[in-house]
């Protein structure tokens, strides 16, 4: 296979739901915001359904969860939520669907956890380390205020969890006839649950793979060290091992099939950017982060657009920094500036 595939047409999203396999349905929830879906899935176990992801918490959301599993899963109830990462979109109404239906919620440790954290976002963005981390990569001040004011007052903010049920990495869910085995990425998210069927070539891949868009990988504040990008490549290793045919469930855009070709996209879009980088580097000498995010986004617009994207450059920059094909240096200015290392600056970049 040399190009995706997409077998089946996605339903509306009103609440239609399409079966891509014996018992696993297909759902779209609207977003009111740029990515304008999210799927989730249905899956049919012997007594019930288990529900992969959420959706937003809006009141929007929540209505069609109650008409859909009140009106069109054959009377069967709720069984289990499984959410595969923190994200709003993802988790954001775990809690009420918990509460809602009395059914108990899967999650990994790491992206439970995540989400209580992030459930005092509002305290987190008042931090110093916070604001420091944004300053020493060189945003100007006002940009960075904006980022602040928008992590701050985001109005998908879902209520604090309480209580989950722990999935880890080689864990099989057993769900009507199908065993899932729990495949975990990081990188995007800290723990992130993929739930794969190689019985069937079913993978449940959440946004560790979706086949139009490449998922945010960003350093942030609280782990400023850190090296996702590393941790973002070594889960496209583990899911490229799937099965050629596997019918890829994506959490965003079309169901598709190709995950091996999905994955080297992947990886070729990572080292553009790892090379665009090197090279700008080579030419200029040294930059900050910012100025490096504005070479890779020049196009940037938002508040939620620049700390992704101050992210996502500083990520290339840590893989480069970490690999020892660049250095980083804190000026008395308290601004990091990112330059070649002599060693480096013959040395190819070895992939
Ligand atoms: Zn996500």
């Amino acid at each position: 296979m040399t190009e995706l595939e997409f077998p089946v047409a996605p339903p509306r999203t009103d609440g239609a739901l399409t079966e891509v396999a014996p018992g696993v349905l297909w759902m779209r929830i609207r977003m009111p915001i740029a990515l304008d879906h999210i799927n989730v899935w249905l899956l049919r176990g012997d007594d019930g359904w288990t529900i992969v992801d959420t959706g937003l918490p809006t009141d929007e959301t929540r209505a069609l969860w109650e008409r859909v599993i009140t009106q069109n899963l054959d009377g069967a109830p709720v069984e289990a939520v499984v959410c595969t990462h923190f994200h709003y979109d993802h988790a954001g109404l775990a809690s009420w669907l918990g509460e809602r239906f009395k059914v108990p919620l899967y999650m990994s440790l790491g992206e439970f956890l995540m989400m209580r954290m992030f459930a005092r976002v509002t305290e987190i963005v008042l931090q110093p380390e916070e604001r420091r981390f944004f300053a020493q990569a060189g945003m100007p001040a006002e940009r960075a205020t904006r980022v602040f004011a928008a992590l701050g007052s985001d109005p998908f903010l879902p209520p604090r969890l309480d209580q989950f049920r722990r999935l880890r990495a080689g864990d099989v869910l057993t769900i009507g006839p199908r065993r899932w085995k729990v495949i975990i990425g990081e990188g995007h998210s800290p723990e992130h649950v993929c739930l794969y069927s190689g019985q069937d070539g079913l993978l449940i891949g959440g946004d560790q793979l979706l086949p139009g868009i490449t998922s945010n990988v960003m350093v942030n504040a609280f782990e400023p060290d850190g090296n996702p990008l590393a941790l973002w490549l070594e889960s496209l290793d583990r899911l490229e091992r799937c099965r050629d045919d596997t019918l890829v469930l994506p959490s965003h855009q079309k169901v598709f099939r190709g995950a091996q070709v999905r994955v080297q996209q992947l990886r070729d879009h990572h080292r553009q950017q790892l090379e665009t980088l090197q090279r700008r580097l080579a030419e200029q000498g040294e930059c900050t982060a910012y100025e490096a995010m504005l070479a890779l986004y020049p196009h940037l617009r938002g508040a939620a657009n620049d700390l992704m994207a101050l992210g996502e450059t500083t990520a290339h920059l840590s893989w480069l920094r970490h690999r020892g094909l660049i250095g980083r240096r804190l000026d008395p200015d308290d601004i990091f500036r990112y330059n070649v290392t002599k060693a480096a600056a013959d040395e190819e970049m070895h992939w």
